[in-house]
């Protein structure tokens, strides 16, 4: 009841919330009643969750933030969906996101931005604003978001939040509306490194429905956050700084470099030892990602045919052909049709190699620069993003500036290994929040629980 009144008075100026779930209050009772009769619930039994509009939920529209889903209420959970209800926690409702997750300020939703707590003026980040403001604005305790190329740990930096983006193939994709599928994981959104944690080992864990879900048994992420909470597990972690991210190259905010550059000095007064990396390819990353995605995306999207779900519009006495065209015409957003564009002409007979087959190589050429640095180091740090949230509009008519902001995130998502944003303080020039990003080896997610947890 305190989240449905806090969104009630709230959500009108923040825009978290696509959907709220009218059916929460009852689903909460229903755990209030099991726990009067003694019945042994999960340790997060009660717990309200905003879930990204991005996952199919039974109950809920789910429409990823696009008009061409609008109302469209999916057949089945998402597994993550499913295992969120099996621990007994309480859907809050469906959050804002930019259209299909492109986008790194929430402007690309089709049902208008969402605000940033800290200053209405300013974007919450993207694609999962929403599920970012909606926990920085204490709408929800915790959230549920989706990060391709950082759309969990950028809204997460510059709403001052905790977000993690899980190694590929740790969290099910099953139900989560593909935008890249070699690039997307759910993840969770929070206040504390905890309570992120808590709901990765909800979420977490192998899927047969997900053909790239690790099979293997993981640790508890709420063991490794309580672990790092308690000891000193900072003295003599190998802490690299990636020489590529701290910012020298420009584009960088001030505010964002200086609290990096005091938080190092923190992580070495702890007794970690902190050693420059280098990842020279890090540099193409945002080039080949941007043809990586669209293709993917321009392949995912081509089901959104008229016929199978969501939006239809009519041409009288016209072709299968003329109604697919004027569905998606009227549909999608420009966004997701400057990247369907981009993608099908990368894949297309002639320019395949040239744009799509380079891109990949430079992607095996960054998993290598991961795996040399973490001969050298731990875990990597870098900041989360390179700038606190910029205003609206300011980047919304050149889509190569909203692109450059996913500089520190994207490579991750190319190699496939875990990163976690945390807040790193305000920048002093502006007093908005700045964010650490820790990135670590796949498979060892419980490495940045523990760090996190120590850090904060
Ligand atoms: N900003 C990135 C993009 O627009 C990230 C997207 C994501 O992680 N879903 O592609």
């Amino acid at each position: 009841q305190a989240h449905l009144d806090r969104i009630a008075a709230v959500d009108g100026d923040v825009h978290a919330f696509l959907h709220v779930n009218a059916a929460a209050l009852e689903t909460a009772a229903q755990v209030d009643a099991d726990r009067a009769a003694g019945v042994a619930l999960p340790e997060l039994a009660g717990v309200p969750i905003a879930i990204k509009d991005v996952l199919c939920t039974l109950d809920m529209p789910s429409t990823s933030g696009s008009k061409i889903l609008e109302g469209w209420v999916p057949p089945y959970d998402a597994t993550v969906v499913a295992r969120l209800r099996a621990a007994r926690m309480i859907p809050l409702g469906k959050t804002n996101m930019d259209e299909f997750a492109m986008g790194s300020s929430t402007e690309h939703s089709a049902y208008g931005p969402t605000r940033n707590p800290w200053d209405l003026e300013r974007i919450p980040g993207g694609s999962g604003g929403g599920s970012a403001a909606a926990v920085s604005a204490f709408e929800a305790p915790v959230a549920l978001g989706s990060d391709t190329g950082g759309s969990i740990r950028q809204p997460a930096a510059v709403t001052g939040s905790v977000g993690v983006k899980p190694t590929y193939g740790g969290v099910s994709r099953y139900g989560a509306i593909a935008l890249a599928s070699s690039l997307d994981q759910v993840g969770p959104v929070s206040r504390t490194v905890l309570d992120a944690a808590l709901v990765h080992d909800v979420i977490g864990g192998h899927d047969s429905r997900d053909a790239t879900s690790i099979p293997d048994a993981w640790p508890s992420m709420a063991e490794a956050a309580r672990r790092g909470a308690r000891g000193d597990v900072l003295k003599g972690l190998r802490v690299g700084v990636v020489r590529e991210l701290r910012g020298e190259s420009g584009g960088f905010q001030a505010g964002v470099k200086q609290r990096f550059e005091e938080t190092l000095d923190l992580l070495a007064g702890a007794g970690a030892e902190i050693v420059e990396v280098s990842a020279p390819n890090f540099e193409y990353a945002v080039a080949a990602y941007y043809l990586i995605l669209p293709a993917e995306a321009s392949s995912n999207l081509a089901k959104f045919d008229s016929v199978r779900f969501g939006l239809r519009v009519e041409v009288p006495g016209g072709t299968v052909e003329d109604v697919m065209a004027a569905t998606r015409e009227a549909g999608f957003g420009p966004e997701v049709k400057r990247r369907i564009i981009l993608g099908t002409y990368a894949l297309s007979a002639g320019y395949y190699d040239a744009y799509y087959g380079s891109a990949q190589k430079v992607r095996t050429l960054i998993q290598r620069d991961f795996a040399a640095a973490f001969e050298k180091a731990d875990i990597l740090v870098s900041p989360s993003a390179p700038t606190t949230a910029f205003r609206f509009g300011e980047k919304l008519a050149d889509p190569l500036a909203m692109y450059l902001n996913d500089v520190t995130t994207i490579p991750a998502n190319l190699a496939g290994v875990p990163g976690m944003g945390l807040p790193m303080g305000l920048a002093p020039e502006d007093g908005l929040p700045t964010g650490l990003q820790l990135m670590a080896p796949a498979r060892e997610d419980a490495r940045l629980y523990e760090a996190g947890a120590a850090i904060e």
